[in-house]
């Protein structure tokens, strides 16, 4: 298994779902983990689930770019390291590309697209001095295929990849890898929200006869978090059951 003793990691978006299992994840495997959420109460709480002591919870809303960036650079200053930075924070809202809203596309890219770049921007900041580090972003399954009633999300989606490759390019140098996992569709409150047909109908495409769990992500971002994966970056990893096949 993948080893994080002795590592820092922030996970954005960490109070449920995806983010919360990779917290877990990553502390299980020795971390000592910041989880974000924008309610701090909430924050707290989730940290304070998570068994072994050593997840802190904190208030962050990533689409305040001085917020990601002194949050990011507090924690590396406290710990004096920053090894693993998740972003994971995003929203999904879904309307028919004819009645979609100004302000529902403003939220998909705000959130998605810039919150992810302020993470990554904060991240590396915090990296480049060490020269080390590992960087995983949330893109999508609907980033690579489309998703019929979801285009702005999926649009972010592909931002979210082209930012993962971009920023690999870049920061190479400083040795901090950037990777990606595409998640098919994994049972959260997020996908809660699509409804039992449609939930069935994605099943029912999928090779692997299931929904995701949030666990079976949160493994590959471990992966990708550790040396293990010491020569990957740029990379985007379906976590799909073969939904995109
Ligand atoms: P959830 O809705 O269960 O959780 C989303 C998390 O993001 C929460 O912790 C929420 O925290 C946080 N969040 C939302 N907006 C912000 C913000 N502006 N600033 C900080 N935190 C924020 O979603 P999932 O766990 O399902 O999804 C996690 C990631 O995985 C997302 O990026 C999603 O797009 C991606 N993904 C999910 C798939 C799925 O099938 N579920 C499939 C493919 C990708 P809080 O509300 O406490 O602030």
């Amino acid at each position: 298994m993948t080893d994080l003793t002795d590592k820092v990691a922030i996970v954005t978006g960490g109070t449920r779902g995806i983010g919360l299992a990779t917290v877990t994840a990553l502390a299980e495997a020795g971390a000592t983990v910041v989880l974000t959420g924008r309610d701090e109460a909430v924050a707290k709480e989730a940290a304070a689930g998570v068994p072994g002591g050593r997840v802190t919870g904190v208030a962050l809303d990533v689409t305040d770019s001085a917020a990601v960036s002194s949050t990011i650079r507090a924690v590396a200053k406290e710990h004096g390291r920053l090894d693993v930075v998740v972003a994971n924070a995003g929203v999904l809202e879904g309307a028919l590309v004819g009645m979609m809203k100004d302000d529902l596309v403003e939220r998909m890219l705000s959130t998605n697209v810039a919150g992810t770049l302020y993470t990554v921007q904060a991240a590396a900041r915090a990296m480049m001095r060490k020269k080390t580090g590992s960087i995983v972003l949330l893109a999508s399954i609907a980033g690579e295929q489309g998703s019929a009633g979801q285009s702005a999300y999926a649009a972010s989606k592909a931002g979210v990849t082209a930012i993962a490759k971009s920023t690999a390019k870049e920061l190479g140098r400083y040795g901090i890898r950037v990777n990606a996992v595409a998640p098919g569709v994994i049972d959260t409150a997020m996908t809660a929200a699509m409804g039992e047909e449609a939930i069935a109908a994605n099943v029912e495409q999928t090779p692997l006869g299931r929904l995701g769990s949030p666990e079976d992500v949160a493994k590959a971002i471990r992966f990708l978090a550790g040396d293990e994966a010491a020569f990957v970056t740029g990379q985007v990893l379906g976590v799909d059951g073969g939904l995109v096949l």
